[in-house]
């Protein structure tokens, strides 16, 4: 079968999930009746119409969160909430061929990526379910005079505006919404406008779960919505995953009524080999590392720091892992990379190629041109690995967000610590070597929110996750996730 065919065959499978706005438990069109489509990056085919959001629908939306948390939703308990997000997690799991249809179809990822969330995504919902009855505050005698009773109230920061981007779709409303929940907020979701499909049937799951009315308000639309989003004066928070200029820009906007801010940014990992490492483990994970996802991922370890000692032994190494990277068909289970969500970052993507190569460095796989006819229509870039970079040229110092390896080498440990942190990101870093002292003394003085060593890009919900510098601030998953959504307020009372 071709492309089309395999994706004109897979329209039935998601045929029936939302393509309006959810504003206050009810699906409704956009005010002004405007809709967008989101278009297929494997084929470049349309995939669906639906409602687009702007000012006016989220003016309704908060008006609506806002009402829900002065009403019954107030009222619940901790258990109340845990048992919603308990259900919700089963429901989840339940539609979970779905999800990762919608997500696959709408931004391109290879569906045995999208398929890996049926168990980590319930995970997340439950994981913050689990912590909804731990919350709580503090009991503390003051030195004052007359012995007052103090204590500490965790209270919900109150309504929540969550904007997504589009590399892991589904995942990030569950980010985003599964906390706020946890801690009593409501909230109102703005996805991406390249794959807003599967935050719909976020939203409806939530309904089925039993969450109230006007508690999580879906409103997909473009920049417009975020950006009224991020100024409206009854948003108390904004939880942000994007790039760091929107991110910048959210910033400015939320100063109004100086919103809580949680801000998951752009990166440009260093990924370090020391000449000591298992070159056998560190070869294809330093491979995937920056293929995964078609590069579509903040942390992904773009830089790769060789030790001159394995320099040319692990360039080979890494080079025969990319070629056995399988390209095509997001829906084909053998598929490792699909397309990038669609031809502006496809473009984007080729101009930094285009740079690589005239700043000097040595392309030794992909480039600018996908060979395959059959991919042609879609927004396809082959893995690609320079050698010969230098820290200087763009490639690498500015986040491609595209399956894009730039190999620096480095002969001194100090020397390579010192580089690893001159970027002006720090989400993510990662490191191997065989020498536990190494790893100890080395992960130490890296600069980023998640150091791995001899592994990289594990996640789990207790583990926190976030970014240093340009990165942003605050962390996602872990304990302090759910403290994200609270305030702390002293009781005092005599
Ligand atoms: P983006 O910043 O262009 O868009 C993200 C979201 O912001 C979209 O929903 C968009 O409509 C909205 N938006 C755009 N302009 C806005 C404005 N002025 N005000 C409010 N909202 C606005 O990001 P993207 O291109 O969709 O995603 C890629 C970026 O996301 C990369 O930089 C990547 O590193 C980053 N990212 C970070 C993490 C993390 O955890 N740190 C995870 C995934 C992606």
């Amino acid at each position: 079968m071709t492309l089309a065919q395999t994706f004109n065959a897979a329209l039935a499978g998601i045929a029936s999930t939302p393509r309006q706005l959810l504003i206050d438990g009810r699906w409704s069109d956009a005010a002004d009746g405007g809709t967008m489509v989101t278009i297929n990056p494997a084929t470049g085919l349309p995939l669906a119409e639906l409602a687009c959001g702007r000012a006016a629908d989220i003016d309704l939306a908060v008006t609506a969160a806002r009402r829900a948390f002065e009403g019954p939703w107030s009222a619940t308990t901790p258990y109340d909430r845990q048992r919603m997000l308990l259900r919700l997690a089963d429901l989840i799991e339940a539609n979970y061929d779905t999800i990762a249809l919608l997500d696959s179809l709408d931004m391109g990822a290879p569906i045995t990526r999208t398929q890996a969330g049926r168990h980590t995504a319930p995970q997340l919902v439950r994981y913050y379910a689990g912590l909804v009855p731990t919350l709580r505050g503090e009991t503390i005698t003051p030195s004052v005079p007359g012995a007052p009773f103090v204590a500490t109230l965790r209270e919900p920061v109150g309504v929540v505006g969550a904007i997504t981007p589009w590399n892991a779709p589904f995942r990030m409303c569950v980010w985003k919404a599964a906390p706020a929940l946890a801690a009593g907020c409501t909230i109102i979701l703005k996805p991406a406008e390249q794959s807003p499909l599967s935050a719909l049937l976020f939203g409806q799951l939530c309904l089925e779960a039993g969450v109230p009315p006007g508690v999580v308000n879906v409103v997909p639309g473009m920049a417009e919505a975020g950006q009224r989003l991020a100024e409206h004066p009854d948003v108390d928070k904004i939880t942000f995953t994007g790039s760091t200029r929107t991110g910048q820009h959210i910033i400015r906007a939320s100063a109004g009524n100086l919103k809580r801010l949680s801000l998951e940014l752009g990166g440009k990992s260093a990924h370090i080999i020391l000449d000591d490492a298992d070159l056998d483990l560190a070869a294809p994970a330093a491979a995937h590392a920056v293929f995964q996802n078609s590069g579509q991922i903040c942390s992904a370890g773009t830089r790769l720091f060789v030790e001159d000692g394995i320099h040319d032994e692990f360039v080979e190494r890494v080079l025969a892992e990319t070629a056995t990277l399988r390209m095509g068909d997001p829906l084909d289970p053998e598929t490792q990379i699909g397309p990038l969500v669609d031809q502006t970052q496809k473009t984007t993507v080729q101009q930094y190629i285009s740079t690589g190569l005239a700043e000097g460095a040595s392309l030794l796989a992909g480039g600018t041109d996908v060979e395959a006819e059959a991919l042609a229509a879609g927004s396809f870039v082959s893995p690609t690995v320079f050698t010969g970079v230098r820290d200087d040229m763009t490639i690498a110092r500015e986040e491609i967000f595209g399956p894009v390896l730039s190999i620096l080498r480095f002969s001194d440990r100090d020397e390579v610590i010192r580089r690893a942190n001159a970027s002006e990101y720090g989400l993510g870093a990662g490191l191997w070597t065989q020498d536990v002292s190494a790893a100890h003394a080395l992960g130490r003085r890296l600069r980023a929110g998640t150091v791995w060593v001899n592994c990289y890009q594990l996640m789990d919900p207790a583990v926190p996750f976030g970014g240093y510098k340009l990165s942003g601030y605050g962390r996602e998953s872990g304990y302090d996730h759910v403290h994200e959504f609270l305030e702390t307020k002293a009781l005092w009372i005599r």
